[in-house]
């Protein structure tokens, strides 16, 4: 079976035929840098290291494009409300992010091109689409005359007449009264800002670009007038990809993707998390206690396009499954090869690998090709002949690391959640011995955490801890 992949343009899944035989150009809309990232970001960020991992693993040259916008509105009124520079608040959220990424286990873009960086070729674009009658400069911002370009709509079905009548129902703010846009739903491309504030010259003046431009501009330079695979969450179809598709489009007169994809996003049950909400919004802070194949099994054993409903249940039952695949994934490193495979065992992997690989196929369902990992994992605990044991776990290990598992053996790593139980334990032991007058052991408790670093503190109300 050849790769089939869903495009959001067409509707419907289309065989994977790049435009450049073996290379594959691809894009996937960033963050927006203001703020930590959550469940939301870890979803888009694994849903695409998963499909160019996968393009790379069958043989494709994959070029990734994964921008940093930090340029924004919500970056500017951030940085207000905490009285710093939007400049300094984007560089603290690009280097968190970057950190969360790493942790998670995704692989670097190839290419990560920031908005700063790119304000020149964002002006000439704007220059370019004036030029060509796609944009119209009214008293400092510039937009796109949506009306002159025939397709827009394209990809979110919708019709200009629509749309129209949807940007007429809208309660009018005093900006768009004073707006003077020739239709309500052209968008800006350039929007004026006063001095002090965050911009740069341009030729219609002092301001800054807007949002949907910056990919437009990235892909173009970067990459091409036209890629392989635009990717991001399906809550950026409209207005952010639609409108790219009109500015690209209307002036390099070619498709700007060939496949459009989008992922389903997270849903976090308020009622279901409320005791633990606390700890579960932030990717850091969920790390603090899941690990990142807990993380990874979570969303992808959901196909990329279905919502995730997301429970503490749901996570917990990762987190088992995880523990079972790093179980049989460790003797891959303990077990010596000592005997030849036989050919039914050869055969058994071999189908197991095709079951991954046709999954992959039909569209990324990991939630099938994880069930290959994990039938896998039951062979290595099944079979008694530790050759053929070796030979199921290296070949899970393998399928694995496509899926960007590290099945990294944390099984004698402790949790701070778990560590202050053990001290709660410990500390509970330890006042029992007291009341029981065994003063030796109540004293062999306190000395041995001494030389772990670990005072105990004995006051009117128990026992306290700290480590030093
Ligand atoms: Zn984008």
């Amino acid at each position: 079976m050849s790769l089939q992949v869903f495009n959001t343009l067409s509707n419907k899944k289309e065989e994977f035929v790049p435009i450049d035989g073996k290379n594959v150009r691809m894009y996937a809309c960033g963050p927006t840098v203001y703020d930590s990232s959550h469940l939301g970001h870890a979803r888009m960020a694994i849903v695409w290291d998963v499909i160019q991992r996968y393009l790379r693993s069958v043989g494709y040259n994959v070029t990734f494009v994964r921008n940093i916008t930090d340029v924004d509105d919500k970056i500017i009124n951030r940085a207000k409300e905490l009285g710093i520079s939007p400049d300094q608040l984007a560089r603290q959220y690009t280097f968190e992010y970057w950190r969360d990424m790493y942790a998670l286990n995704v692989m670097a873009p190839d290419f990560e091109p920031k908005a700063t960086e790119f304000i020149a070729p964002m002006i000439q674009f704007v220059r370019e689409l004036i030029d060509a009658g796609h944009a119209y400069e009214a008293n400092g911002d510039v937009y796109f005359d949506v009306a002159s370009f025939n397709d827009y709509g394209k990809l979110s079905k919708q019709n200009l007449e629509q749309l129209q009548s949807g940007a007429r129902e809208q309660v009018r703010t005093q900006e768009d009264l004073a707006s003077i846009k020739k239709n309500p739903v052209d968008f800006a491309l350039w929007k004026s800002a006063d001095e002090g504030e965050l911009g740069w010259p341009s030729p219609w003046g002092y301001g800054r670009p807007g949002w949907h431009l910056e990919c437009s501009t990235m892909i173009r330079t970067v990459l091409g007038e036209s890629i392989d695979i635009h990717g991001g969450g399906e809550d950026l179809v409209f207005p952010h990809h639609e409108n790219e598709i009109a500015q690209s489009e209307s002036l390099f007169k070619k498709n700007m993707a060939k496949y459009w994809m989008h992922n389903s996003f997270v849903q976090v049950s308020a009622e279901k998390m409320s005791k633990s909400l606390g700890n579960f919004k932030t990717i850091k802070s969920l790390l603090e206690n899941y690990s990142a194949d807990t993380l990874r099994l979570l969303i992808l054993q959901t196909h990329y396009r279905n919502p995730i409903d997301f429970t503490a249940d749901s996570l917990a039952a990762a987190k088992t499954a995880v523990l079972r695949l790093v179980r049989a994934a460790a003797l891959d490193a303990e077990l010596e090869q000592n005997g030849d495979v036989p050919a039914k065992v050869r055969d058994a992997i071999a189908e197991t690998e095709k079951q991954f690989s046709d999954a992959m196929d039909n569209d990324f369902n990991t939630a099938v090709a994880i069930s290959a990992l994990f039938s896998l994992g039951d062979k290595v605990f099944q079979t008694k002949d530790a050759s053929e044991q070796k030979a199921y776990a290296a070949a899970l290990v393998r399928l694995a690391k496509v899926l960007g598992f590290t099945l990294a053996d944390t099984r004698k790593k402790i949790e701070p959640e778990t560590a202050k139980g053990v001290m709660d334990l410990v500390l509970e032991l330890r006042k029992n011995a007291r009341e029981n007058k065994d003063y030796a052991t109540s004293d062999l408790i306190r000395k041995e955490l001494a030389q772990l670093g670990i005072n105990v503190m004995d006051a009117p109300g128990g026992a306290t801890w700290e480590k030093a």
